[in-house]
């Protein structure tokens, strides 16, 4: 197993897991529950945390969710199509490919 992506925004580790799990890689996410009721004092260590079952998935999966490291994150937003929520860097929903509203 290789951790490929970490961020406190749990929305954000799940569209993670839906883009690398889009192009068939296995995963797993740690740490998903951890975060509740900790508070302002979780660090790092209780941040949810996006993990390939295989290493040699690890390149491919870092690259499918570079749009997220490379970008400000911002407000998620929620599709008009699915109602599902997508981080802000995506520019159509992870879901059901419909465009971010205006
Ligand atoms: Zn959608």
């Amino acid at each position: 197993m290789k951790l490929v992506y970490t961020n406190p925004n749990h929305v954000l580790v799940e569209n993670a897991k839906n883009l690398v799990e889009a192009i068939g890689i296995s995963t797993r996410i740690k740490n998903e529950y951890l975060s509740a009721g900790i508070g302002e004092l979780s660090g790092i260590d209780t941040w949810p945390e996006l993990w390939v079952l295989n290493d040699d998935d690890c390149d491919k999966a870092k690259q499918q969710v570079k749009p997220l490291m490379t970008v400000d994150p911002g407000p998620e937003w929620f599709c008009d199509e699915c109602e599902e929520s997508n981080a802000a860097a995506f520019h159509s929903c992870w879901s059901c490919q419909t465009d971010k509203p205006k």
